[in-house]
């Protein structure tokens, strides 16, 4: 696969639908209950929507009832940065690709066990493939 982490603006706002760019690139937020996987039960990996990267098994995604999909981990630690986030009036914890830097939502510690965490994504920073 070629590298594709290292694009610019432009590259990312032709490759990427407007609302995955939005969500992506701008740190924006979809509205809950509307995203293609918050509801979503079929068994797979989710993929980073800029650079495929297995970011999330299905097998470890909970129904959390925010309307974003929800995992208790990653598919692998390294796959997903944090950083603190103090946009909004509020003090979270924003995840990010660990390979190409797509916002993909925030992490809260109000999450099921075994890690007591909740990974709160965006359906468009992801693409659930079988594999
Ligand atoms: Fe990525």
């Amino acid at each position: 696969m070629n590298d594709n982490t290292q694009q610019t603006d432009a590259e990312w706002r032709s490759k990427l639908t407007p609302e995955q760019y939005r969500v992506c690139r701008q740190c924006g937020t979809e509205p809950p209950f509307t995203g293609k996987y918050w509801d979503c039960h079929d068994a797979g990996v989710y993929h980073c929507a800029c650079c495929d990267e297995p970011l999330f098994e299905s097998s470890c995604k909970f129904d959390s009832g925010s309307g974003w999909p929800s995992f208790w981990r990653p598919h692998r630690a390294e796959n997903v940065t944090t950083r603190s986030d103090t946009s909004h009036g509020m003090s979270r914890d924003e995840v990010r690709c660990g390979k190409c830097g797509a916002h993909l939502g925030h992490v809260f510690p109000d999450g099921p066990q075994p890690t007591d965490l909740r990974y709160c994504i965006n359906s468009a920073s992801l693409n659930l493939t079988d594999d």
